[in-house]
This record gives C-alpha cells, structure tokens and sequence, in this order.
C-alpha cells in the first residue's frame, strides 16, 4: 500500500488516503461509512495496530461504493508523514560514499538528528535565507517509517517494526553544520526535510537493501548508488536506534547518502533559488523540490 497525506484546497486539516484509478480514498471517511474507525493522520493511524487490515477494507468500501473518493485535481499533497516525534539522520552511512572520501567504515552508526519542524512534503518548497546560509546542499536518502513502539529490538526481528519507506532529501546548510562543530542547526533549518509522496509499506519493497538511488539537481544527475552500498542496513539502524531510545510510530530514520552531494564535488554545486531537486529510489517513488531563497 502507498499512503500519501492530502487535504483538500479549501481544508488545511491532513488526512491520509491511498491513489487509486478512480481518484484517491481518503482513509478516514470511507472507514467511518464502512464502520471501522480509522485515525485522518498517518502518525496516529500507525498507531492502530490493527490500520492495515482496516485501511484495505477501506479502500475495497471506497471502491464499491465511491464513498470516501476524491478528485485529485481538488487535492493538494503534504509530506506523508508530518508530525514525527524524532528525525534520526546517520553520517556516513554508503561504502562508496567512505570510499571516496578515504573514510575507515565505521564501526557502528553515528546518528545525529533533525528538529521535526523541518519536515515538509513533496509539494512545498525548500526555503532558506541566503544571508542566514550561502551553502545549501541535497543529500539523497531512503527514509524508513517506524511502525510501532520500538525500544531494544533484535536486528532480526527489526523490520517488522517498520512500516513503510519513503524518499527522503535531507538538506543541508553546510556553512552552519561545519561551523559548528555539531549538526543540529545546520540540517534542522525549516523546510529542510522534504520526504514523499507516499509512504511505501514494506510488503511493496522485496529488498531494501537493493535499490537504486540517486539525486537529479535541475535534471542533472548528480548522486547515484544502491542501497546494497549501505554499511548498516535499515534492521541494524533500527535495532541501534532502539538501544538507546524509544521509537515511535511515524518516527523517520534517514538512512545516509551516497556519494556526489554537492559540496564536495569539483567545483562544489551549491543550491540556489529556482533549482529543482529530484531524489528517487527505486519502488519507493521520486521526490521533486523546488529551491526558494527569501
Ligand atoms: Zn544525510
């Protein structure tokens, strides 16, 4: 199933629904007319350990009955996930990203983290005022989507606590993040999280672990990989992540990036108003962001 977050263009409240041929179900309304009771936003509907069956039985009542359809062309889309409680980002985390900067793999994930707030979605652009940072760049990720509450898991049995994958682009205000010597504000900047469209549970991926990835900046194509390249895999993120703190439904872990982020390219390819960034990875979707100085 792939879960995108909409509302419509004269609603601000989110609801979650799922595209189909006949416009998109929004999961919330069809489940109260089919009598289940299904939360609008994705964080809470995750929560419901029983959503997945309930959200299928939703959508086959949508299609039956038309109750619960609606146009796309009234719909506007937002980030499938807006309101994760934690955004766990992990440096250096593509052997062929290490590689190419002489790095020594290392020995275990080192996290570090992005505010919530800077979550945005595949319709929003990324803002930044170029006197507050002259040094904007992408990082192409793909972003596991906690499911449950996860504290001290197995990395045998940490997939099963995740939900879904999505692509994430993880900006990046370089000048801040190396001038201060930690990362926190540097990648916490609003708008500096965009993940979409949707939300691609894990039965849609056959190996998470092998598939493309790559970063289109105005259609040129600046970062290519696989996720086979990945040091630790999204079990042992998971499970990591999970000896150290709860995880949360909705909660986003961005699994790294791949070689050929701007910064470190010859001449270095820095963001700019008016660029388009494009991240993609295979079976989970395509992202496309537009650049915004103000
Ligand atoms: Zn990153």
């Amino acid at each position: 199933m792939r879960i995108g977050q909409y509302r419509t263009t004269d609603d601000e409240s989110l609801w979650s629904g799922v595209a189909t041929d006949d416009g998109v179900v929004d999961l919330a309304t069809a489940g109260t007319a089919a009598g289940l009771d299904l939360a609008p936003k994705t964080t809470d509907l995750l929560a419901d350990w029983e959503w997945r069956r309930k959200a299928d039985l939703a959508v086959e009542y949508a299609e039956e009955t038309g109750v619960g359809l609606r146009d796309p062309a009234d719909l506007d889309r937002a980030a499938p996930v807006d309101d994760p409680q934690k955004v766990v980002c992990v440096g250096l985390n593509y052997r062929d990203h290490a590689e190419e900067g002489d790095n020594p793999i290392p020995d275990e994930p080192v996290l570090f983290s992005k505010f919530p707030t800077s979550v945005v979605g595949p319709e929003d652009a990324v803002r930044w005022d170029p006197d507050y940072t002259e040094k904007v760049d992408y990082e192409a990720e793909l972003v596991a989507v906690i499911g449950e509450e996860t504290r001290r898991v197995d990395p045998d049995d940490a997939l099963d606590h995740v939900a879904g994958f999505t692509v994430g682009n993880d900006v990046s205000a370089r000048d801040l993040q190396h001038g201060d010597g930690q990362w926190v504000r540097g990648k916490s900047l609003d708008t500096f999280a965009p993940i979409g469209p949707d939300l691609v549970t894990t039965d849609e991926i056959d190996d998470a672990h092998d598939l493309e990835i790559f970063a289109e900046v105005n259609g040129e194509r600046l970062q290519e990989s696989t996720t086979a390249n990945l040091i630790f895999g999204v079990d042992e993120l998971v499970s990591f992540c999970s000896q150290a703190f709860t995880l949360e439904p909705g909660d986003l872990v961005f699994t790294g990036t791949p070689p050929g982020v701007g910064v470190y390219r010859e001449p270095p390819v820095l963001l700019g108003d008016g660029d388009t960034v494009t991240i993609g990875v295979e079976g989970v979707g395509e992202l496309t962001n537009d650049c915004v100085t103000e």
